[in-house]
């Protein structure tokens, strides 16, 4: 079993110097996709899911396919973790799961929707830590919002990070990570042309990483929606409009700044979809679902191991042995929320 807390996967990426992928699951063969391509990659991984993951699938399968993640690889260093909690209850429902980290997104109302104040996002994700942190468990907090709706959540409007104001949430909270919002978007939809640093406020991440050096940042909607996988999909009958997303090249310079853990969701949907659009247009008397998962499950993993390669995280794998939650619960008890050593 190599089941690991979050707070452990960053600690030994910041001591490599590189970034983990955070990928997000529905079912079965994402899953498998994600699994296979650390082991071929040989790196540690961060399985994600959203609330609405939790709904589609259903709690126990979720959690099963993802215990059986970690019984069929069990020399990858893998993280569950709750994406984009909306309160305490939906992060303790994921701990009580079995997942050894959560988000508690208080930048939004529980609704998931409306933009919170500062005092509240601090109210509540400090009601998290002290709760996730008893039992050993990883906390992500957010500040700011992200552009984009996706699965239901986001406010649809972006308020970029203010670094002064993080620093305060930060001590004030004791989350072991931070998601910045630096003009990023979830969905497919993040940018109509190309985007450069301006655009996507890179030196929010620069300061903020000076201030707080062992923070561990968080990009969210960094999928970089490549042009291939879009045409794929318009190729075989689908409509998906010119867009961009976030290039691989910035999120490798924020991982120069602090950044560990990167959230990529949106480049295997796209991959996904194109697979099973070309397969059902190649051979369109074929009705068993194998014949177009399998080629979806083959497309997501070349997508996820792409992105292990380029964050760094591959070949980390067998850097480290697991912590247990519950000597990580001691460590926090002892050292306090901001633990003092990686
Ligand atoms: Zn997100």
């Amino acid at each position: 079993m190599a089941l690991v807390t979050m707070r452990q996967l960053l600690d030994e990426a910041a001591k490599g110097g590189y970034g983990v992928g955070a990928f997000n699951v529905n079912n079965l063969e994402q899953v498998q996709a994600i699994m296979e391509a650390a082991q071929e990659t040989n790196s540690p991984v961060i399985i994600q899911a959203s609330r609405g993951a939790r709904k589609y699938a259903n709690d126990r399968f979720l959690y099963h396919l993802m215990v059986a993640a970690e019984e069929v690889y069990p020399e990858i260093p893998v993280s569950l973790h709750q994406d984009h909690g909306n309160g305490p209850d939906t992060c303790r429902s994921a701990i009580e799961l079995g997942f050894t980290s959560v988000m508690m997104d208080g930048s939004l109302e529980e609704d998931g929707k409306t933009p919170s104040s500062f005092e509240y996002n601090v109210r509540v994700t400090r009601e998290v830590v002290e709760m996730a942190h008893e039992r050993g468990v990883t906390v992500e907090g957010e500040l700011g919002t992200l552009g984009g709706i996706e699965d239901g959540h986001g406010s649809g409007v972006v308020a970029l990070t203010d670094p002064d104001q993080a620093v305060e949430f930060v001590e004030q909270t004791g989350v072991d990570a931070l998601a910045v919002a630096i003009g990023t978007s979830h969905g497919a939809y993040k940018f109509t042309k190309e985007p450069d640093r301006e655009i996507l406020a890179m030196h929010i991440i620069e300061e903020i990483n000076e201030w707080l050096p062992t923070t561990h940042l968080v990009m969210h909607g960094s999928s970089s929606v490549p042009k291939e996988l879009v045409d794929i999909i318009n190729e075989y009958g689908g409509e998906i409009r010119p867009t961009w997303g976030v290039p691989v090249n910035e999120i490798q310079a924020g991982i120069e700044h602090g950044v560990r853990k990167v959230n990529v969701d949106t480049d295997l949907r796209l991959a996904a979809t194109g697979a099973i659009r070309k397969a059902f247009a190649e051979k369109p008397g074929e009705f068993d679902p194998r014949y177009y998962l399998k080629p979806a499950r083959e497309a997501m993993k070349a997508v996820v191991k792409a992105r292990m390669e380029a964050f760094g995280q591959a070949g980390h794998a067998g850097d480290y042995e697991p912590i247990s939650l519950g000597d990580m619960a001691v460590r926090y008890r002892e050292e306090g929320h901001k633990l003092t050593t990686a």
